[in-house]
């Protein structure tokens, strides 16, 4: 540990987006001397879900950024830095400026990995000549310049074999430009396909029928278990690998909105608290009832960089975030496992179908439909449009943000 490491905070939190502001916000609105720091790199914190109705020419990006300053609670300290190392033995995290920092008690929120290096010939050309991705601030205009300037031919459609962040989001986009392409009478001349890596277009069986029925109504070609592995943008060519047979296919292309493969952040990766087996490798591994790390019962994960067996979304954050920072409490008051708050792995899609449709799938871990209304939610609604449009960002910079929903 450097000479730096006498710097201590009873809670260090890792990561300044939807999961650490969120807990932080509890945490403080619980604590009398809450001494907690934040560890967050970035000046901006972004609102992603209206990446994809940016991406539709509904927002501009603007919209969905905000300052992080002006979200970290009251009383919090921000380290401006990036955690570069932890240090669960000593306690102590590292900084990308060398300094380390001492806690009690850990939450990791760092978000997941982009790995757009992982699709050779990608780098320098997204954002150009076709192809685009709503998975970042800086390009998910261009998706909707894309689709504007498109005349018509080949539109594909991708998403990859690992988890990624909103695992319903690249076929929402597919389902506005199929929209948008309609309204300005382009459709006739195009074919849309859409690849996806995944064994099944949905998580949740319950909802496959109804996104088949929207599939087949909009006349949209489909693959799965077909990773994007290539882009040969001079020839304007996609090259995908068969994962079930390791052949290869090779697609031409006017437009393409990737997804990139995604992973847990390398630091966590390499770090003694990430999970070494299974699906969730890579990950902070953590208990998915509690949020607890099994070997170090003093740190927690949420969100998109933990283990926890659920689609990686804000709405999951929503629930998890008062069962963690529940939990970090009652240990802090040295109160008994028994007393601990249980995550029944909620999540929530609303996926946009088109302009003015959505069908708002929410599942747990059974992967059976946990719904919050008293009606069909597999069924295209504009009132669940609206709800993702206007409520849900409300909800999120006024309430999740706050440590009030
Ligand atoms: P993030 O919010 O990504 O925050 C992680 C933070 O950690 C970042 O601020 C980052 O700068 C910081 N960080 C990274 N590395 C380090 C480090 N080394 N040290 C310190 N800090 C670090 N969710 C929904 O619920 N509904 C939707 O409709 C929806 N649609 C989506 C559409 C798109 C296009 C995208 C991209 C996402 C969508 N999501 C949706 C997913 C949702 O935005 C994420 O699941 C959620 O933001 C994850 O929160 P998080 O705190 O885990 O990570």
């Amino acid at each position: 540990m450097s000479s730096a490491a006498k710097q201590h905070y009873r809670i260090i939190i890792v990561g300044g987006g939807t999961g650490g502001i969120s807990v932080a916000a509890r945490l403080v609105r619980a604590l009398k001397q809450p001494d907690i720091a934040i560890i967050e790199p970035s000046e901006a914190h972004y609102y992603q879900p209206l990446w994809t109705l940016v991406g539709g020419g509904v927002f501009k990006k603007e919209i969905t950024q905000r300052q992080e300053k002006k979200l970290i609670p009251h009383g919090v300290t921000w380290f401006q830095e990036r955690v570069t190392e932890l240090c669960p033995r000593e306690n102590s995290v590292t900084l990308s400026d060398g300094r380390a920092i001492a806690y009690d008690y850990l939450v990791l929120a760092p978000g997941i990995q982009l790995d757009w290096h992982k699709i050779k010939g990608l780098e320098g050309h997204l954002g150009e000549n076709g192809l685009c991705s709503n998975y970042a601030y800086e390009q998910c205009e261009r998706t909707w310049e894309t689709i504007r300037a498109f005349q018509g031919g080949d539109a594909l459609f991708t998403q990859p074999a690992s988890p990624i962040k909103c695992g319903g989001a690249p076929q929402k986009i597919m389902y506005l430009a199929d929209d948008a392409l309609r309204k300005s009478g382009r459709r006739e001349k195009t074919n849309i396909t859409f690849l996806t890596g995944t064994p099944t277009i949905f998580t949740s069986p319950a909802y496959i029928p109804a996104l088949s029925k929207v599939i087949a109504r909009k006349g949209i070609q489909t693959y799965v278990r077909h990773e994007l592995v290539e882009v040969r943008p001079q020839r304007k060519e996609a090259v995908f690998t068969n994962l079930e047979d390791g052949s290869e296919l090779i697609l031409h292309y006017d437009m393409m909105h990737i997804t990139p493969p995604m992973s847990a952040p390398d630091f966590i990766q390499q770090s003694p608290l990430a999970q070494t087996e299974g699906p969730q490798k890579g990950y902070v591994k953590v208990d998915k009832g509690t949020l607890q790390h099994p070997d170090f019962p003093n740190v927690f994960a949420l969100g998109d960089a933990s283990s926890l067996p659920t689609s990686k979304t804000g709405a999951a954050i929503r629930k998890q975030a008062p069962v963690l920072a529940h939990n970090l409490l009652a240990m802090i008051r040295r109160e008994d496992a028994g007393t601990f708050a249980v995550y029944d792995g909620y999540t929530s899609c609303p996926l946009v179908t088109g302009y003015g449709k959505l069908i708002l799938a929410e599942f747990d871990y059974s992967l059976k439909p946990k719904e919050t209304f008293p009606f069909d939610q597999s069924k295209e609604r504009l009132s669940m449009y609206l709800l993702k449009k206007y409520a849900l960002p409300v909800l999120y910079w006024q309430g999740m943000l706050k440590g009030r929903a």
